[in-house]
């Protein structure tokens, strides 16, 4: 990978001996001249680029230094140009902490094959550039194109659809929060279900429901309201009976008056079998 390929004036190389070389400086950019050109008039040296980006704002082409006319009077210099390419430089990753230095000649080839700190594109191919010395790394922790297991399902994948949400809104193990007002749980999306039907914050009816109560509350609730609500459910199953023929109804009562008679005697009471509705239910109603 030649970084610099195209680049417009000199080098901006770091050189070792800590100053830009006087010699093969170009009097335009005062860098160290790339693709050095020397002019006939003065013995001057400038880059390529900057004679020609010079030739375009002046409309013509003069020695920028003794503004003589240039066409035909420069020349590749050859000479210039094999020092400039053996001068000393620094890697340009020395402050990611490259320790490279060589020839300005080999530092392509150690960019584009060695340098440690290069960043390269992702050999995984998602488009990211990355420090070679990183590239392992990224792919296996971040690279979006790098095949992974859900940590919640293990179902494999790439990465960037195993993370996102379209994975995860629908992924069978991802923790879910029960929806249940005030339950704390934190259970697979897949056990959401199973959990609700025990769940002591969900929501339910009654188990008297059948005979008319119309209370909902949470089912963590239920077996102290079936506590607390004896007589309210008595009258509920009693207020059912009345609905019977007028026969039964009759004896019903007449048993009902006994009960609360035994209740408050403390004494143990149970009414002989009795049906909610004709071809209802068969209930039988004690004390507790
Ligand atoms: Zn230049
Ligand atoms: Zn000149
Ligand atoms: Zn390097
Ligand atoms: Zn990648
Ligand atoms: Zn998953
Ligand atoms: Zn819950
Ligand atoms: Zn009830």
């Amino acid at each position: 990978m030649a970084t610099e390929v195209g680049a417009q004036g000199g080098y901006r190389y770091t050189f070792t001996d800590g100053e830009t070389s006087q010699e093969y400086q170009c009097h335009i950019c005062t860098l160290v001249a790339r693709d050095p050109q020397q002019v006939t008039c003065c013995g001057k040296i400038y880059c390529k680029s900057c004679l020609e980006s010079s030739k375009k704002k002046r409309q013509k082409l003069t020695c920028p230094d003794c503004n003589k006319q240039l066409t035909g009077k420069y020349f590749e210099d050859m000479r210039a140009e094999q020092g400039i390419k053996s001068l000393e430089i620094y890697c340009t990753n020395t402050d990611s902490g490259c320790q490279w230095m060589g020839a300005i000649k080999d530092i392509d080839t150690h960019l584009s094959i060695s340098c440690p700190y290069q960043q390269v594109p992702c050999t995984n191919g998602c488009g990211a550039m990355v420090q070679r010395i990183e590239m392992e790394a990224h792919v296996t922790d971040d690279c979006q194109r790098s095949l992974v297991k859900c940590q919640h399902c293990q179902r494999e994948g790439s990465r960037q659809l195993m993370t996102s949400n379209n994975h995860l809104n629908k992924c069978p193990n991802y923790p879910v929060r029960c929806n249940n007002d005030e339950c704390e749980e934190v259970i697979p999306r897949r056990l959401q279900a199973a959990h609700h039907m025990t769940c002591p914050k969900a929501i339910v009816a009654c188990e008297y429901s059948n005979i008319g109560c119309n209370r909902k509350m949470k089912r963590e609730e239920k077996e102290e309201h079936s506590r607390e609500s004896v007589e309210e459910h008595l009258q509920l199953a009693v207020r059912k009976i009345e609905k019977l023929e007028l026969k039964t109804i009759n004896s019903k009562v007449f048993r009902l008056t006994e009960f609360l008679q035994k209740k408050t005697q403390n004494k143990f009471w149970n009414s002989s079998d009795f049906y909610t509705s004709p071809r209802g239910y068969r209930m039988r109603l004690r004390n507790l």
